[in-house]
């Protein structure tokens, strides 16, 4: 098995959704959300990137209430970024995240803990930074615990690069 060689700064995104938005099933909605996200890290980055995803992952619920529907899952590994990990920066890209979360319908006012949402995006790492802060915590604490997370990450991990 061969595995790309990741740079030291390199920086993790899982997808996730199970709850239909404006734009169709969770299927549709990461297809839509895919191009936004490069786009959402490309402005908050200032600079060319390399964008590497997995594929699509239909994945049973982990957790939360009883009896939710599956959800459909991936990850994006961002590649090259040159400015060394910091907490106002990882703060503006958390904010960018869930800016996208809300334009494809979340309201976490509205939310059981880990029930059905139409969107949610996790910073998994960001390099080897370590951050803990009471909206971000980094590396994502949960991320070895999940393998709808672990899979696709592998995934993305030895799949060329998009760009
Ligand atoms: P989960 O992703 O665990 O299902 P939510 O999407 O409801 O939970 O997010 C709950 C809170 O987790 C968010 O308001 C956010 O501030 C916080 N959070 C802490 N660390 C992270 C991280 N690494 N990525 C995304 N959100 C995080
Ligand atoms: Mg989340």
């Amino acid at each position: 098995m061969s595995v790309a060689p990741t740079a030291g700064n390199d920086l993790g995104v899982a997808l996730g959704a199970n709850r239909s938005s404006a734009v169709g099933s969770p299927r549709a909605t990461l297809l839509a959300v895919r191009p936004l996200l490069e786009e959402q890290v490309q402005v908050w980055s200032s600079q060319a990137l390399g964008f590497r995803w997995s594929e699509l992952h239909d994945t049973t619920p982990v957790g939360g209430p009883p009896d939710q529907p599956c959800y459909c899952n991936a990850v994006l590994l961002v590649e090259g970024l040159k400015a060394p990990p910091g907490e106002a920066a990882a703060l503006q890209l958390l904010d960018a995240l869930q800016g996208l979360e809300q334009q494809f319908g979340r309201d976490r006012s509205l939310e059981q803990r880990w029930g059905p949402r139409s969107l949610d995006l996790d910073l998994l790492f960001w390099g080897e930074f370590r951050l803990e802060h009471p909206r971000l915590l980094l590396p994502h604490p949960r991320l070895h615990l999940r393998t709808f997370v672990l899979a696709p990450l592998l995934e993305a991990m030895q799949g060329s690069a998009s760009r």
